[in-house]
């Protein structure tokens, strides 16, 4: 009972009293809240000890942070007896212990290396009152039903099924079918899951109505945004841009993608003029500190201020994981990074106009790429030829590139564009 007061209190908190009146009230109280978080970080964590400046503060990614694990959190919890605590759990399926109060839990990871988290109750309910207050369509004390697909249950997301709010919770490890007859009976009037399982259900034509549907976990592409619009008959696809690393970012009523910037600060590291790598300090994160944690995503920015007037920076879109870069041969011998959009483009209107709906392009290790899609052959010379265009107009020696009948791993986050690298894999 405690607990779901504590919830309700931060969704009226998110939901009703934090209001901003500008960018500069926004950033006022960022910088109240990192100094506050920077002093009990610094006093009960090794690694920030003495650190009192965000700026002194080093950046650091998944492998600094697993390396630190036991000095860095602030529960002293030695990395080896969380991973053991994990592994069990994911193994028995049983997420509901907790060790040492906290909720630990295993992040799979695109990029092959895994992490652990840890979450104490208190940063849970918090957490959980900030997701009710963003995408709750109706006020949180009339009933409503969610289902979510989500790849291993853990308490983190048990929290939202308190009360007059019925959570159902659908394991994408199973067999996608059996879940349909359950699912048309639950009738949710919020839909949650990764866009491929989103895909899933719209194909499978389950009758349901859900009035509020949200995309995770994965990039959701223009093209899987309007197929999803149209199949559940909704004006607007919610994204939750959500890592085990914070909630960095969800849509506004309008539609348009924002950073959370009233709950994490973000330094943008640019790449191009618009395309920024985000540096994240979660200033609410107490028992695992994230502090100029360096994502490797890649965002891109979007000019001029949104019709919701959120102070916090709009997104136009994530456009994918930076390792995901292509690297095309440079004919001055140096290689040269690809962006994913412009992979993306040259595989989506191949056919004559139309939208391939399924594909994946890889990069292999070799620095081949193989092309995953129901293709016909004219389809198969007009993608050739756009790849061909593209590595020219970079002034680059394009790859080999193959093609193969479409496949996607049930359960796997699917990206529709990746580059394999097994020495990235091999050292995390
Ligand atoms: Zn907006």
């Amino acid at each position: 009972m405690f607990e779901l007061y504590e919830v309700l209190k931060y969704y009226v908190y998110y939901k009703y009293i934090l209001r901003f009146r500008g960018r500069e009230q926004l950033e006022r109280r960022q910088r109240k809240r990192l100094k506050k978080h920077l002093q009990y970080v610094s006093n009960h964590s090794k690694v920030y000890r003495g650190i009192t400046k965000l700026e002194d503060c080093p950046v650091i990614d998944k492998t600094f942070m697993m390396e630190n694990f036991s000095s860095l959190n602030t529960v002293g919890l030695q990395r080896k007896e969380a991973e053991t605590f994990a592994m069990k759990a994911e193994r028995e399926r049983d997420f509901v212990p907790k060790l040492k109060g906290v909720t630990v839990g295993l992040s799979s990871g695109t990029s092959g290396q895994r992490g652990i988290f840890l979450v104490s109750d208190q940063e849970r309910v918090r957490w959980a009152g900030y997701v009710l207050a963003k995408f709750l369509p109706a006020p949180v004390w009339k009933p409503c039903s969610i289902a979510f697909f989500m790849r291993a249950d853990s308490n983190l997301y048990q929290s939202v099924g308190k009360g007059r709010i019925c959570f159902h919770f659908f394991d994408i490890y199973k067999d996608m079918e059996k879940h349909w007859e359950q699912l048309e009976k639950v009738n949710p009037q919020v839909l949650v899951g990764q866009p491929s399982v989103l895909l899933a259900i719209a194909r499978a034509k389950i009758r349901i109505h859900p009035k509020t549907v949200i995309s995770v976990a994965e990039v959701l592409e223009r093209e899987d945004e309007k197929q999803l619009k149209k199949a559940f008959q909704v004006d607007l696809i919610h994204q939750a841009y959500q890592c085990t690393e914070g909630f960095l970012a969800s849509t506004c009523k309008y539609g348009t993608l924002h950073l959370n910037e009233d709950i994490v600060h973000i330094e943008p590291e640019y790449l191009d003029e618009k395309r920024f790598v985000p540096v994240v300090t979660d200033f609410e994160r107490k028992a695992q500190p994230i502090i100029r944690y360096r994502l490797n995503d890649i965002l891109v920015e979007r000019k001029g201020l949104c019709k919701c007037k959120s102070p916090c920076r709009a997104l136009k879109k994530i456009e994918g994981r930076e390792d995901d870069m292509f690297y095309f041969p440079g004919k001055d011998g140096r290689q040269r990074g690809v962006f994913p959009d412009f992979i993306r483009r040259c595989v989506l209107f191949a056919e004559n106009g139309s939208i391939v709906s399924d594909y994946r392009a890889v990069q292999e290790e070799n620095g081949e790429i193989t092309v995953y899609g129901d293709l016909t052959e004219k389809g198969k010379e007009q993608v050739k030829r756009e790849f061909e265009k593209l590595a020219k107009d970079r002034d680059c020696i394009l790859p080999e590139v193959h093609f193969e009948a479409y496949q996607c791993e049930p359960g796997k986050k699917m990206k529709r564009v990746e580059r394999i690298c097994l020495e990235r894999n091999r050292q995390r």
